[in-house]
């Protein structure tokens, strides 16, 4: 809109501006033509004027020729006279364009004629005068005429000076306003396009801050997305690791895709909480951590909390490296359930990957929080399974476990057509051992018992408390001899409890031993259990340390 309006003042401008030339120009023509007429005027005024004097001279002359009879004067005033009459053809030029001075001019043209003509025929003197006197008069009109006609046209040409004057001023004037109208329009389209820029410029700016953002935001999106499965293939990976080893396994592969480029080792915690061993790693390092260190060694397990070492920042290292420590890495504290199980070292190559490190610490957490808590679940897991399998005392297997085991290698031994072999051992008068030496010793004789027991059966022998003073051995792919050889030895390694430990509560410690063996005394667990159990029964009888084996009688041992 404001260009349509700028376009259009300005051919109104121009519009203008050739109009108050035009104008002009006729105004300039107009006040030319006053004043030529003006000098018209003038100059008729001026040769009436000359042939006034012409006129003068020639009467003077005559008069003088008649005083003196001066030849020589009639000849100038005859002289003066033909001048007059050629004074007088050009004064008619003159007003040729003026009607009112035809009859002066006829007038004046008769009379130089007729002096002409008198002066011809000297000594006429009031003839000459007669003819001056028409000739002045005929010359007075003209100039009384040419007067009032000098009078209007000088008041015409005044009249048109002031009015274009005027006119002038008023075309400057009006000149005037149309620029300034012309500029403030300019000036205000200048100001408004300038506006419109700085918008434009704004909302681009905005336009692109707004994309960034859009950008930035997506792509945080996506890491989170990435990261958010990461997690969940992690989780449930984790939920299939069986052993410590599989899980750090599973992290050494897990975190290498949060963190590309870094270099990282696992190491955990010992029972007995004095050494740090290295379990699983991932990258190629540049500094290795060891296989084995305290965990005093461990800046972040000293401290108990992530620590980042980067050039410059400290002067302590973790000294669980071999040979010089990394420039950038981050030791972060395994910990779950209260308790601290080991740590992990990552070490960043460059300045960039420690930053990438910086900034994902969310995912990182998790990250470390899965492994520790699977970590503490395993654990968990097998002291709780222990603690159903395992009997607290003496650490040997209980009760329910020996059930189980004895079904499982019975069926065993079916399947392969093998022998086995069950034990039942009784301390012998433990409640009088008991009474003598305190309950808190026959805890520790039952423990040395169970011990002594575990460290003469083989590998694939299975040891269990039964219940009280009681303990059963399961004895797979055993034939009789070997069988009744293995008791033998086990209630001799008891018997020679007191000499081997030097203490006088064991010496009178002895077992009873009662032997079933399958498939001799019986193809089932319960039935193989009560035969052992009647052949302990009889050992008891006979006068107990010694060795009974079912059915058949006993194998006395001094
Ligand atoms: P026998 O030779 O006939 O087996 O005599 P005994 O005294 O060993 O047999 P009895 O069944 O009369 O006594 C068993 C004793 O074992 C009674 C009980 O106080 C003791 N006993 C059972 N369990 C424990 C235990 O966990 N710790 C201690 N210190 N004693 C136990
Ligand atoms: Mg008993
Ligand atoms: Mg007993």
């Amino acid at each position: 809109m404001p260009i349509t309006l700028i376009i259009l003042a300005a051919i109104g401008a121009v519009c203008f501006t050739i109009g108050a030339g035009i104008f002009l120009y006729h105004n300039d023509r107009r006040l030319v033509s006053a004043r030529e007429w003006i000098e018209h005027t003038q100059e008729v005024l001026l040769s009436v004027q000359r042939a006034s004097q012409q006129t003068d001279r020639i009467e003077a002359e005559t008069k003088w020729s008649i005083a003196t009879k001066d030849a020589e004067s009639v000849q100038a005033a005859q002289r003066d006279a033909i001048r007059l009459q050629t004074s007088t053809l050009h004064l008619k030029q003159l007003v040729s364009d003026n009607r009112n001075q035809d009859a002066n001019i006829q007038e004046l043209l008769s009379c130089t004629s007729a002096l002409t003509r008198t002066l011809n025929a000297p000594g006429e003197l009031d003839a000459v005068k007669a003819e001056t006197l028409r000739c002045r008069q005929a010359l007075a009109l003209m100039t009384e005429q040419e007067n009032e006609l000098l009078g209007e046209r000088t008041a015409t040409s005044s009249e048109r000076s002031q009015m274009s004057v005027v006119t002038e001023l008023s075309l400057a004037a009006l000149s005037l306003a149309a620029i300034a109208v012309l500029f403030s329009l300019l000036a205000r389209d200048a100001l408004f396009r300038a506006r419109i820029a700085r918008q434009w410029l704004e909302t681009n700016r905005q336009l692109q801050e707004s994309n960034r953002e859009l950008a930035q935001t997506m792509t945080a999106l996506e890491q989170h997305a990435k990261q958010a499965t990461l997690l969940a293939a992690f989780r449930d990976e984790l939920q299939l690791c069986a052993t410590l080893s599989e899980v750090y396994s599973s992290a050494s592969v897990r975190f290498p895709q949060l963190l590309p480029g870094t270099n990282g080792a696992f190491a955990v915690i010992n029972n007995s909480r004095d050494t740090v061993e290295k379990l699983a790693t991932w990258g190629n390092p540049g500094s290795v951590v060891s296989e084995i260190f305290t965990p005093n060694a461990c800046c972040g397990l000293r401290g108990g909390q992530v620590r980042w070492r980067g050039p410059g920042e400290s002067e302590i290292d973790c000294s669980h490296f071999v040979g010089p420590p990394p420039d950038r890495y981050v030791c972060i504290p395994l910990a779950a359930q209260g308790e601290t199980l080991g740590v992990l070292s990552i070490e960043c190559p460059t300045e960039e990957i420690a930053s990438e490190i910086g900034n994902r610490p969310e995912t990182l957490r998790q990250l470390v929080h899965l492994t520790a808590i699977a970590h503490a679940s395993l654990e968990l897991r097998s002291k709780l399974e222990n603690q159903s399998i395992r009997d607290s005392l003496t650490g040997l297997f209980n009760r329910h476990f020996m059930q189980i085991a004895l079904d499982r290698e019975l069926a065993r031994a079916i399947r392969r057509k093998n022998g086995l072999a069950v034990f039942m051992i009784d301390v012998d008068h433990f409640k009088e051992f008991n009474d003598r030496f305190s309950h808190a010793a026959g805890d520790t004789v039952l423990r040395e018992v169970a011990k002594t027991l575990q460290g003469a059966v083989r590998a694939e022998d299975v040891v269990c408390r039964y219940g009280g003073e009681e303990f059963t051995v399961i004895l797979p792919e055993i034939t009789e001899n070997h069988a009744m050889e293995r008791a033998e030895n086990l209630r001799r390694s008891v018997e020679s409890l007191h000499s081997n430990l030097g203490s006088d509560i064991y010496s009178e410690v002895t077992v009873s031993i009662g032997v079933a063996l399958f498939p001799a005394h019986g193809n089932v667990s319960d039935s193989l259990l009560r035969q052992a159990d009647a052949a302990l029964y009889r050992a008891k009888n006979e006068g107990r340390n010694r060795t009974c084996i079912s059915n058949d009688g006993f194998v006395k041992m001094a």
